[in-house]
């Protein structure tokens, strides 16, 4: 075994293997993978099998449809067999909940350039023999779904990546890994030691324990999982002889089943509501090609109505029933990527669909490493999506949740009930009190909407129970004051002599003034954003920046892979230890007027200011400006010192009405501003230019930001995609996000977000298109629900235009 290597990939399952074909293809070859068994020793051996390519997350998607067209080239490049069968297969659905849900991945599909087909139950029931039609009302046709041979598959990536030059060290444990003065990693192993430049735990089943060598509790837990393989079917005989086909797979999403042919019988697995935790607390290290104790028990409910919708299971006797542990991350997506704090160390886990993401996930792994960036847009299965408040208990509750509903539909307004309440701000109690309903950004519990007493959230794809009383919420804003609480954002301090310097270089905008805020993009290497934020000087040593709350760790990963080493820039992200409340409408200014002895008239205190000032008797800090897009006000202020501000701000309000909103009145508002925010317009693959950011960006500034040529690149060449406004004309439903566009009957971009913008009562989506087609007038459409509804480019905002209520 070699003593040093660039790269030590530690985990020979699938997603191991991948990663280091990718490194090895990618041109890396002084790689090594260590795996403590046989190669497919965790949960890949086990596997089902089955590949789709259809996922929640659309960039997933895409990397799933990479991965299924990639195992040509290994098998190719290898000469081993991946057994792969590309069957094709139907997603079912019983009711129309379903079928709507299903008309959106067919949307999305659309630009995904994935082939997927809405037909009815009686032509599912043509394709896939075994169903009754009786019990469904619709089905999509996905003709990119199949199934491999899990083992031919991870050998097949290694094999492959030894061909390219890498290597794999089986019966090789990592029993610790060590940072050593110099940055590089000692991975210590039953064999020897080898130092790396660059360690990545792809760990699988035990993630947990390779994490913890270096003092890391990844938010993973491995869940038992069961499929059954029947005893040969005459069915599945006749269809066989009859059409020379295999039978094509079929997920049942009400039946909570997938089902697929093996051999001469059927496989049919389940994702059982009674779902049950496998080595809650750590992996044991003598767990190997084993299987778990079936228990039929607990997956009857889901076989009953398995027989019921394949009748011809009725009849036959169950071979086998297969019981294997994999892991999971609290929302399902796989956790990759660089950990923040720990340069060097990457991590490729809680990968629960090894053969339709582990392509994927080794693509993204090896870009980053290598160039820098992923090279695709890999938010979704980012591990700094998650920060320390994803603890241990609260993995074990979403993993659980997120088990027993892995088919079912999520609504665009249902909000999931397990690992609630983990944060909350000190007006909680206060805003439930007055009807808040509660989602949950990033751990901490946010008002999306106060309602009436005995009216709730009824979970739909239209417009629902909410719709009024958001409409009403918009209106006491746009009307008078509002006030919210925005403690969601990330709030970051930075300090130290070299700040205005490092921001000058981190941050595209020119830096504001002592005393002044700037909205600011940030970019990476190839002039693609990497941030959004409002900066704020506070005392030139001293800054403030608000940004996207679920994007904290991301940001932080950056800004400290980014810090000059001599300790000139000191940057915290502050998170609760600072809450938020916003004022906004036409009387926010004589309400803050009234609880303050600053004088923040327009000329004081003007759009775009900030200071430092008491709110009754609480010390926060004040700028002025609203993502409503009216006259407002952001207040920041500590959670001990919160109550009394809102309190103070309450009962300055009640003469002018003062009214509470939450984050779907703000969303209204901002669509008629049209404002984007952070992981739905701008992401990590638009450039500022395409995002509408360009106005913020100071190409001519002295200092060399980050991106900087790209950006001016792509402000000379114009770059590729617009983001526009739309006006749909929706009736009872509008978009949520993902939907295609369509332009002259084709379709040429997707909906990044949207709603119901009450006070201007219109529907707005908000998208990206092709710069030539951006300014056309018309011929646009955008397909909500498998409808398409004529749209048009609404350029100007459709509220205040000319800016005469911000800056007021
Ligand atoms: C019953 C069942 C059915 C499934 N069906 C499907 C399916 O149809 N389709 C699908 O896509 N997925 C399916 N899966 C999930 C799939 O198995 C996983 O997504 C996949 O195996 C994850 O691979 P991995 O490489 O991340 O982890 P693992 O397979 O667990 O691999 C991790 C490897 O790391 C090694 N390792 C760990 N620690 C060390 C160490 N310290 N030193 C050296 N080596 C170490 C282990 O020995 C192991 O070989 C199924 C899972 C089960 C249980």
């Amino acid at each position: 075994m070699k003593s040093h290597a660039e790269v030590v990939v530690i985990g020979g399952g699938v997603v191991g293997c991948s990663v280091l074909f990718h490194l090895a293809r990618h041109g890396w070859t002084d790689v090594v993978l260590l795996e403590r068994d046989e190669l497919t020793s965790g949960s890949t051996w086990h596997a089902a099998g089955g590949m789709h390519t259809i996922n929640g997350d659309p960039n997933v998607a895409k990397l799933q449809k990479y991965t299924i067209s990639l195992y040509k080239e290994i098998e190719e490049l290898s000469g081993q067999a991946t057994g792969v069968h590309l069957t094709g297969g139907v997603l079912l659905a019983a009711t129309e909940a379903r079928l709507d849900w299903l008309r959106g991945m067919v949307s999305k599909g659309r630009y995904l350039g994935i082939d997927l087909e809405v037909i009815s139950a009686k032509e599912a029931a043509e394709l896939m023999p075994l169903i009754d039609p009786s019990q469904f009302v619709g089905a999509v046709r996905n003709k990119e779904d199949g199934h491999l041979d899990p083992s031919g598959v991870t050998h097949a990536y290694a094999k492959a990546a030894r061909k390219l030059g890498a290597e794999v060290e089986r019966f090789t444990k990592v029993e610790d890994i060590v940072r050593r003065p110099d940055g590089l990693w000692r991975v210590i192993t039953n064999k020897g030691d080898i130092i790396a430049e660059h360690v990545v735990n792809a760990g699988g089943l035990w993630a947990r324990e390779v994490g913890r060598m270096v003092g890391l509790e990844l938010p993973v837990l491995a869940m038992e999982h069961m499929y059954l393989i029947t005893e040969d079917m005459p069915e599945v005989a006749d269809w066989n002889k009859k059409t020379g086909t295999e039978i094509i797979h079929a997920v049942d999403f009400d039946g909570e089943l997938y089902l697929r042919q093996e051999r001469g019988g059927m496989l049919m697995g389940t994702y059982e509501k009674a779902n049950k935790v496998w080595s809650e607390f750590s992996t044991p290290w003598n767990f190997g090609h084993e299987l778990l104790e079936p228990d039929i028990d607990r997956i009857a409910p889901s076989l009953e109505v398995g027989f019921r919708h394949f009748p011809a299971f009725q009849k036959t006797g169950i071979k086998q029933i297969i019981n294997g542990p994999f892991t999971f991350a609290p929302d399902g997506n796989p956790l990759v990527g660089p950990v923040r704090g720990l340069p060097g160390f990457w991590v490729a886990c809680g990968v629960m669909a090894g053969f339709s993401q582990g392509g994927g996930v080794g693509l993204a792994l090896s870009n980053w490493m290598i160039e820098g960036d992923p090279g695709a847009d890999i938010w979704a299965m980012d591990v700094a999506r998650y920060g320390d408040w994803a603890t241990m208990a609260y993995t074990n509750a979403k993993v659980r949740e997120n088990y027993s509903r892995r088919f079912s539909i999520r609504f665009p307004n249902e909000e999931l009930p397990a690992g609630r309440q983990l944060k909350t701000t000190p007006v909680y109690d206060t805003l439930a009190a007055k009807g808040a309903q509660w989602g949950v950004s990033y751990g901490l519990e946010v008002p999306l909407w106060y309602a009436p007493d005995g009216v709730k959230d009824e979970f739909s794809w239209r417009r629902s129970s909410d719709f009024d009383h958001v409409g009403k919420e918009v209106a006491t804003v746009r009307n008078g004051v509002g006030l919210s609480e925005i403690s969601n954002f990330a709030k970051y301090k930075v300090t130290g002599e070299g700040a205005a310097a490092w921001l000058d270089r981190m941050l595209a905008c020119k830096l504001p003034k002592r005393g002044r805020m700037t909205l600011t993009p940030m970019l990476k290497d190839d002039g693609k954003l990497i941030g959004d934020f409002t900066l704020a000087n506070i005392d030139d040593n001293e800054w403030f920046i608000a940004g996207s709350g679920i994007a904290e760790q991301y940001h932080m990963r950056w800004f400290e892979a980014h810090l000059p080493k001599d300790g000139s820039v000191h940057i915290e992200a502050l998170g609760q230890k600072l809450t938020g409340l916003a004022i906004a409408g036409p009387k926010a200014r004589e309400v803050l007027a009234k609880v303050s002895r600053t004088d923040v008239s327009n000329t004081a205190f003007p759009f775009m200011a900030v200071a430092r000032m008491d709110i009754g008797m609480a010390p926060c800090l004040l700028g002025r400006v609203s993502y409503t897009g009216d006259l407002g006000y952001e207040i920041w202020v500590a959670p001990e010192y919160q109550r009394a501000a809102y309190q103070a701000l309450i009962a300055a309000g009640e003469e002018f009405g003062i009214g509470l909103f939450g984050s779907r009145a703000l969303n209204a508002l901002r669509l008629e501003k049209n404002y984007g925010s952070w992981a739905r317009e701008y992401r990590p693959i638009y450039g500022p230019l395409e995002a509408g950011l360009d106005r913020f960006v100071a190409y001519g500034k002295e200092a060399d930001f980050i991106g900087k040529q790209a950006a001016l690149a792509e402000r000379r060449e114009g770059g590729r995609l617009r983001l526009r406004s739309f006006i749909v004309d929706a009736t009872d439903a509008d978009v949520i996000g993902d939907e295609a566009i369509w332009h002259d009957g084709v379709v040429r971009g997707w909906v990044t977000s949207g709603g119901y913008a009450h006070n201007s009562k219109k529907s707005v989506a908000l998208g990206y298109v092709p710069k030539e087609i951006a300014d056309r007038p018309d011929g646009f459409e955008i397909e909500i629900l498998g409808k398409r509804h004529a749209a048009r480019v609404q350029a100007a905002p459709l509220f205040d235009a000319n800016l005469e209520r911000m800056r007021a």
